[in-house]
């Protein structure tokens, strides 16, 4: 049989970073390089209750549910958005296999191909494939600490005429980032006035380490639903579990429920079981509990990574100290190339994600992510030496300290 793909999978590049990253598996390489959270905080025994629950409500169970999610999940989920100024109706909420598929809906429902969405610069990996496996050019938005230029955003609105602007606010990955109240207002002015749809993703937020501190969503700021130019996703992969595949999008009815009608088309729904074992769990469960103790183990160990890395005593190379989330960002001497310190990295014994494929376009090849969130404090110290050992051989290597 000859095959023929379609064109699209042209865009489905092997990576040598992947093939790399592959070999690390369940070998004795301690891994920096996923966006795991930590599974010994995984509620293991409150799901398998939350499970035997929704057995216990018989066959029905096993039936097949509605493509835009179990409705009281859905009815929790509203009430909890509605907790962070969020105020949406059933008919302006779809539940997604993860919000990863909710950013694919999006696309499929409001994208052509050869459209123009901007993006920030590094942003999420998935993302940039994504757009490039459906033809969608992503173009960078320059930005700062603080979030997307502003000015150049303006411009970049003019010249591409865009009809999306995908982005991660809170606690970004890879960045660690995290936009300013002002940057946050100055996009939904820019976009409103043009038209241009912003797809928020926020899986971090809830992983915020110091409370005092308040960033409103965008789609909060939007204030409301219906008209919004914000479409906002989120997912419950870094708060209970990524294995229930549950995420979930809130925006314009319309548009909604459009993804709705290409879920059906897609998938006809989510795993209805692990909808209901979710609402089960949820309701037995002190979830914001568990949230403080998770924030408090990767503030810990976000702490601890920080510190080992600032023992290093290095001057060239820098990195965020990030308020939230799961990720450093960090950048080496001009001249060391990440992907080929990670195979020397991965022989002696510790794993990150290069930092390359993170860009849009003009990738920084000294740029690397590192994960705080998946290794216990015994392994981080071991991985940070053997991490320092090879910077300073690279650093070495290119005339640096
Ligand atoms: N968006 C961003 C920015 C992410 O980092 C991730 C997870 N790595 C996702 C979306 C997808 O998350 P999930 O599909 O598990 O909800």
């Amino acid at each position: 049989m000859e095959y023929s793909f379609s064109k699209n999978v042209d865009a489905l590049t092997s990576s040598a970073v992947r093939e790399i990253l592959k070999l690390t598996q369940g070998s004795q390489v301690i891994s920096l390089a996923g966006g795991l959270p930590a599974e010994e905080f995984f509620p293991i025994e409150a799901m398998r209750d939350a499970f035997n629950r929704v057995f216990d409500g018989g066959n029905k169970s096993l039936q097949y549910g509605l493509t835009d999610g179990y409705i009281p999940l859905r009815e929790w989920i509203a009430a909890r958005m509605k907790q962070k100024n969020m105020n949406v109706d059933l008919a302006n909420m779809i539940l997604t296999t993860g919000s990863q598929q909710a950013v694919d809906l999006l696309c499929q429902v409001y994208l052509d191909e050869g459209d123009v969405v901007l993006v920030e610069n590094p942003t999420y990996l998935a993302a940039l494939q994504l757009f490039q496996f459906r033809g969608i050019r992503a173009v960078p938005v320059e930005g700062d600490a603080e979030g997307m230029d502003l000015d150049d955003l303006a411009a970049k609105v003019k010249q591409y005429r865009p009809k999306m602007v995908y982005v991660v606010p809170t606690f970004a990955n890879p960045t660690g980032k995290v936009w300013s109240v002002e940057r946050r207002l100055g996009l939904l002015r820019i976009c409103r006035e043009n038209h241009v749809l912003i797809l928020e993703d926020d899986p971090y937020g809830e992983l915020q380490f110091d409370l005092s501190e308040s960033y409103p969503t965008l789609f909060s700021l939007d204030q409301h639903p219906n008209g919004s130019a914000v479409v906002y996703t989120s997912t419950f992969s870094k708060t209970v579990a990524p294995a229930l595949r549950t995420g979930w999008a809130i925006g314009d009815a319309q548009v909604i429920q459009t993804m709705v009608r290409a879920k059906q088309a897609v998938d006809l729904h989510s795993s209805s079981i692990d909808q209901m074992a979710l609402f089960q769990l949820l309701n037995h469960f002190d979830l914001d509990a568990h949230i403080a103790t998770i924030r408090a183990a990767y503030q810990e160990r976000m702490q601890l990574m920080d510190d080992l890395l600032s023992r290093q005593g290095w001057t060239d190379i820098k990195w965020n100290k990030p308020k939230g989330g799961m990720f450093f960002w960090m950048e080496l001497p001009e001249g060391v190339k990440a992907e080929e310190m990670l195979v020397r990295a991965v022989q002696e014994g510790v794993a990150f994600v290069p930092g390359s494929p993170f860009y849009a376009e003009q990738p920084k090849a000294n740029t690397l992510r590192l994960n705080f969130t998946h290794t216990n404090r015994e392994n981080m110290i071991l991985a940070i030496d053997r991490l320092s050992k090879v910077i300073g051989e690279f650093c070495q290597s290119v005339g640096q300290p």
